[in-house]
């Protein structure tokens, strides 16, 4: 039987949302000084960004434009391949637009480097990253990212967005999963 709340599955606190709440403001204050004069496009990348969009684009005390990309990476199981596939795609024209995409985490980099060629060869004037987590250790590729959150260690992680099997997305907190919930 399904556990009653959330907090059983998780074996550890990795961010609280204090400390998710304190670091958007800091990264929109980066934001703001960098996107001065400019009306940046939020691009976020579903489902996983969709409450660093929420919050993030909410701190901004500038005018944005917000658009979604869902996409799919083929791999052997959950792991990322670099052959994405678009499932939804922008309806913004990117022609002359300073594109700011909005990624929950970053893993191996497979995704991000892919999609930031994809929406450079669409003529942004500008596309720059700013993702709220990043895992140094799983990284497959390098990838240029203007703002990040916070560098965890390379476990899976659930909450703020990030799912598992389509839970947890609804965690304040970003937490390591429990053992048992995988076995
Ligand atoms: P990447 O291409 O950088 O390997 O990761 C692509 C996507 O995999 C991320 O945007 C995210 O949706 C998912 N992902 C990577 N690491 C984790 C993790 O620790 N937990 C969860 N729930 N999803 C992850
Ligand atoms: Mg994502
Ligand atoms: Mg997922």
């Amino acid at each position: 039987m399904d556990s009653t709340h959330i907090s059983d599955d998780l074996s550890e606190i990795l961010v609280t949302e204090a400390q998710l709440v304190a670091k958007t403001a800091e990264l929109a204050r980066q934001i703001e000084a960098d996107y001065e004069g400019r009306t940046p496009l939020l691009v976020g990348v579903l489902k996983g960004a969709v409450m660093v969009m929420a919050d993030l684009a909410r701190e901004l005390r500038v005018h944005v434009e917000m658009d979604w990309m869902a996409v799919s990476s083929y791999g052997a199981g959950t792991k990322s391949s670099g052959v994405v596939r678009i499932l939804k795609d922008l309806d913004s024209d990117l022609h002359g637009r300073d594109v700011l995409i909005v990624e929950d985490i970053i893993d191996s980099g497979l995704t991000l480097s892919w999609l930031r060629e994809n929406l450079e060869s669409r003529g942004a004037a500008s596309v720059e990253i700013c993702a709220m987590l990043r895992k140094p250790d799983a990284a497959k590729v390098e990838v240029d990212v203007r703002y990040v959150g916070f560098e965890i260690p390379n476990d899976f992680v659930v909450g703020y967005g990030l799912d598992f099997a389509e839970r947890y997305r609804n965690l304040r907190d970003v937490a390591v999963l429990a053992t048992h919930i995988y076995e």
